[in-house]
C-alpha cells in the first residue's frame, strides 16, 4: 500500500514530537508499506515569520527573530541527528534558509510594501525548515529519507496565498522525482503547504494548507491511503476544546468531511477532501500523541447507520452583510448587482439568506473583507439607495454555527430541534440557512453566543452518546 502520510505542527512540534512522527513512517515502512511524507512547519513558526515580515514592511522588525528560528531548529537537530556530519549538514540547510529569510525581510524593510506574493515567500520557509529535521529523524532509524522542496513538484496558479495546484503539471513532476523514491521504499519528506508557479515563484494554499498538499500528492502519486496526523483522536462530533463530551467519528463521508471542514472544524483545511474525492482515496485522521487510536476514516458511505446530525461546528471571525428595505420588492437585478460586487471583492461568501418577502438578503463573509465589499456595495446600488428602494446596506461581526450530517435528510424534526435547543439558551439567531442537500443547517447568531450555540446543539442532539435525534 502507498500512503501519504502528513504531519501537522504540533505532531512535528519538537524533537520528541519528530521523534515520534519518523517512528510512525518508519512503522510503515517495516510493514513493507511505501510512504511519503508532508510536513508543517514546527507549530507557532508559520505565525512568527508572518509576523515579522508585517513588521518587516512597517521598518520595526527584530533581526534577533532569525536566531530565535535557528534555536529552534537547532534545538530538534541537536537530538534527533546523533551523527556530527549529518548534524552540520542539516544545520547548514537550516542556515540557507534563514540566509532567505532574513535577506527578504531586509528587502521588506527598504521597500515598506508586503505583497502577496512576498507573504508567500516568506510564511512558506516554516516548512522548509522542518522538512530536513523531519528526514533527517527518519534517516537515524535507518531508513533513507530526503528532504524535497515542494516548489519543485506542486505546480500552483499564482494566487497568493491561496493558490490551487495545476494537476497535470504536479502529476508528471510528483512521479519524475518521488515516483522512484517512493518505489524504492525510500521516504521523501515534503514541505506542505507551498508549491511554485509553473515560472517558479513560491506559493501558499493558504493557512492550513499542508492537509490539502498531503491531498493533492496523494493524488499525483496515485497512493492508496492519505493520513493525517494531528493531535486530537481524528474529526470528532465538535471542537474538542469547546465541548468537553465531544466524541471521535469513526467514519464520515467525503461530504460530511468537507462540510465540517468548511464550517470551520479546523481539524482539516477545507480544500482537502475534494481531490481525495475524485480519485476516491480514503483519508485518515490520526493522532499523533495517541496512534493506537483508530480516529476517523472519511469513505464515500461514511457511516450511514448513524442518523441526523453528526457534528457541530463553528466558524469565527466573519461579518453578516445585509440589504434591506420595502422597496426592494420585485425590483430585479438587486440581488445579482450585489453578488456580482462580492465577486469584483474576490471575496467567499459562506452562507446566503433571503426573507420570502424579498425585503431583505443577508450573506456571510470573513470580517476582514467587510469593509471593501460594504463600500463597493453602497457605491454600486447608490441608486437604488438614493431611490429608496433599498434603506439599509449595513455589516455586523457574527458567527456562523452549523449542524451538519448527511443523514439530516429525510429525518425530521431537525430544524424544531435546533430552535428548541437555542431557545432554552436565549440564544437568538440572526439568520438561518438550510442547502437543498440537507446536510447542514447554518445559523448565524451573535459572535458571543457561539460557543454556547454549539454546546447547546452537541447535547441536544446527544452527540456526546450515539447521535439520536430527538423524535
Ligand atoms: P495540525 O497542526 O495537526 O494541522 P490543527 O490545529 O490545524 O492541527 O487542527 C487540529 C485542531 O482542530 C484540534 O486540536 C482541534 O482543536 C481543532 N478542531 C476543531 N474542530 C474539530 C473537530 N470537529 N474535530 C477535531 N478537532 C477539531
Ligand atoms: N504551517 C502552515 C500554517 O500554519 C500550514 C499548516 O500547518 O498546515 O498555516
Ligand atoms: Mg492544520
Amino acid at each position: 500500500m502507498l500512503i501519504v502520510m502528513k504531519f501537522g505542527g504540533t505532531s512535528v512540534g519538537s524533537a520528541d514530537r519528530i521523534a515520534q512522527a519518523a517512528r510512525l513512517v518508519t512503522d510503515q515502512l517495516s510493514k513493507g508499506h511505501r510512504v511519503a511524507v508532508v510536513t508543517s512547519a514546527i507549530s507557532g513558526v508559520t505565525n512568527m515569520l508572518i509576523d515579522t515580515a508585517r513588521a518587516a514592511s512597517k521598518v520595526q522588525w527584530d533581526p534577533a527573530i532569525r536566531r530565535k528560528l535557528f534555536d529552534i531548529h537547532q534545538a530538534a537537530a541537536v537530538t534527533l541527528v546523533p551523527d556530527e556530519a549529518g548534524r552540520k549538514t542539516v544545520l547548514a540547510e537550516i542556515e540557507r534558509r534563514l540566509d532567505r529569510f532574513e535577506k527578504l525581510c531586509f528587502g521588506l524593510s527598504m521597500v515598506h510594501e508586503l505583497t502577496p506574493r512576498l507573504l508567500d515567500a516568506i510564511s512558506g520557509i516554516g516548512e522548509m525548515l522542518a522538512a530536513p529535521l523531519v528526514a533527517a529523524a527518519i534517516r537515524a532509524r535507518a531508513c533513507r529519507s530526503e528532504a524535497i522542496d515542494a516548489t519543485e513538484i506542486l505546480v500552483t496558479t499564482d494566487q497568493f496565498g491561496g493558490a490551487e495546484p495545476l494537476m497535470d503539471e504536479t502529476r508528471a513532476r510528483t512521479m519524475a522525482r518521488l515516483g522512484p523514491m517512493v518505489t524504492h521504499g525510500d521516504a521523501p519528506v515534503v514541505t506542505g503547504f507551498i508549491g511554485a508557479t509553473i515560472d517558479g515563484v513560491q506559493t501558499t494554499l493558504g493557512r492550513g494548507g499542508s492537509d490539502y498538499s498531503a491531498s493533492i500528492l496523494g493524488v499525483a502519486l496515485d497512493a492508496d491511503e492519505v493520513w493525517i496526523w494531528t493531535d486530537v483522536d481524528g474529526v470528532m462530533t465538535a471542537n474538542p476544546s469547546e465541548v468537553a463530551a465531544a466524541r471521535t467519528l469513526s467514519e464520515i463521508s467525503y461530504s460530511e468531511a468537507s462540510e465540517l471542514a468548511y464550517y470551520g472544524a479546523k481539524v482539516l483545511h477545507y480544500k482537502t477532501i475534494l481531490p481525495a474525492f475524485r480519485k476516491r482515496i480514503p483519508v485518515r485522521i490520526l493522532n499523533s500523541f495517541n496512534p493506537s487510536h483508530p480516529g476517523t476514516r472519511v469513505s464515500v458511505e461514511g457511516d450511514p447507520s448513524v442518523p441526523g446530525v453528526k457534528a457541530v461546528t463553528s466558524i469565527r471571525g466573519v461579518s453578516l452583510i445585509g440589504i434591506s428595505g420595502t422597496g426592494m420588492q420585485g425590483i430585479p437585478g438587486i440581488v445579482a448587482k450585489a453578488f456580482d460586487v462580492v465577486a469584483e471583492q474576490q471575496s467567499n461568501v459562506l452562507m446566503i439568506s433571503q426573507a420570502s418577502s424579498e425585503n431583505n438578503i443577508c450573506f456571510v463573509i470573513s470580517a476582514s473583507e467587510a469593509p471593501g465589499v460594504l463600500k463597493a456595495l453602497k457605491a454600486a446600488l447608490e441608486f437604488e439607495l438614493a431611490r429608496g428602494h433599498i434603506e439599509e446596506i449595513a455589516s455586523q461581526p457574527v458567527a456562523v454555527v452549523a449542524a451538519i450530517g448527511d443523514r439530516m435528510r429525510g429525518t425530521p424534526g431537525i430544524a424544531a430541534t435546533v430552535f428548541g435547543a437555542l431557545g432554552a439558551e436565549r440564544i437568538n439567531v440572526i439568520a438561518i440557512s438550510q442547502g437543498s442537500s440537507e446536510r447542514n443547517i447554518s445559523l448565524v447568531v451573535e459572535e458571543g453566543d457561539a460557543a454556547a450555540a454549539v454546546r447547546a446543539l452537541h447535547q441536544a442532539f446527544r452527540l456526546d452518546q450515539t447521535g439520536v435525534v430527538p423524535a
